[in-house]
């Protein structure tokens, strides 16, 4: 509960004790009560000097980040709860590119670091489940994990058809779980398939899936032609890409708007993108993806994002569901 609700809450019982308030006042109060239930925490109270921002992607060890510059990075950039999403385990196979894509390209560390992290940082911290999807026992290793607590399947960064054998086992086991399965969507690199990815959405409606990454964005665009070099593509958005219909028309397919390609979304047509973000306004999400040092404007990607989404956030209310309340729901947090 919020400070603001905890407030109108001792108000409740001082009313209902002593009969000290009147009528008119206790019901105002239980108006108050009922009004901070009901955005579950996403609001910002007066008393509180934090709005909540959730942050559902981000990385331990990334690209060889410390702990404790972590740790300020995420406070500075005012995030109130970030979910930690592990690497596979360092393998040489096709799926990891002989070894190029551990670590998720970028040092990330795994399942234990993850854990092990967000139990000493409970308050703040949660952690996802992952494996390279090819390997014997990933479901194995990936249901260990969400038996420990992990929310998330991912991030799935690998070099594998989207609709493989593996790759449905692990949405299968993600509607058991009932968590999300984020994947990073790379022209030629990572998840192949995005043009027959509706499929997937079709045979496995239970299962929440969260696209991410270049392919992923550079898809709002009706008129984009997917190529492996010109992965941030820049200008005007003609509306009803792969990735705009897959939003609107499938209700288990939801948005990161993490990293670089996310926010070049966003900016490289601000017109375009008060309308996307109203359209898909219970479909998107923040996330910062973010392997900066700093936390601060300028200069750090995923401050710069948070500020992006609130400017061209079409009203307070949908900037609220894009930092926090489509998270706390998508990942039943
Ligand atoms: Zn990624
Ligand atoms: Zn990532």
């Amino acid at each position: 509960m919020t400070a603001y609700g905890a407030h109108a809450d001792k108000n409740l019982k001082r009313g209902a004790q002593n009969s000290l308030l009147s009528r008119r006042e206790f019901l105002a109060a239980a108006t108050l009560l009922a009004l901070s239930a009901a955005t579950s925490g996403c609001k910002t109270a007066y008393t509180e000097a934090k709005e909540p921002i959730i942050d559902i992607h981000q990385h331990l060890g990334y690209s060889g980040r410390t702990d404790d510059v972590f740790l300020a990075h995420q406070s500075k950039m005012g995030i109130t709860k970030t979910v930690l999403l592990p690497a596979g385990r360092s393998v040489n196979t096709a799926s990891t590119h002989e070894g190029f894509s551990n670590g998720l390209q970028a040092k990330c560390l795994g399942n234990q670091d993850c854990y092990s992290f967000a139990k000493a940082h409970r308050k703040e911290y949660l952690f996802g489940a992952n494996e390279v999807p090819d390997l014997n026992d990933a479901v194995k290793e990936i249901e260990k994990y969400l038996k420990l607590g992990a929310v998330v399947i991912g991030e799935q960064k690998f070099g594998v058809e989207c609709d493989s054998p593996e790759m449905q086992r692990i949405y299968e086991l993600a509607a058991h779980y009932r968590v999300p399965v984020l994947m990073h969507w790379q022209y030629k690199m990572y998840n192949y398939g995005f043009d027959r990815f509706y499929k997937m959405l079709e045979k496995y409606p239970k299962t929440r899936f969260i696209g991410h990454a270049q392919t992923w964005w550079a898809n709002i665009d009706k008129n984009n032609v997917d190529d492996e070099v010109k992965l941030y593509p820049k200008g005007k958005v003609t509306p009803g890409g792969i990735t705009d219909r897959y939003l609107s028309d499938y209700p288990n397919m939801f948005g990161d708007l993490s990293a670089g390609s996310g926010l070049n979304a966003l900016t490289r047509d601000e017109d375009h993108a008060r309308d996307f973000l109203e359209r898909h306004q219970d479909k998107l999400i923040y996330g910062s993806d973010c392997n900066d040092l700093l936390g601060t404007v300028p200069g750090c990607q995923g401050a710069k994002t948070i500020e992006t989404v609130r400017r061209l956030a079409p009203s307070k209310k949908i900037e609220r569901k894009l930092l926090c309340g489509n998270a706390k729901r998508v990942f039943r947090i």
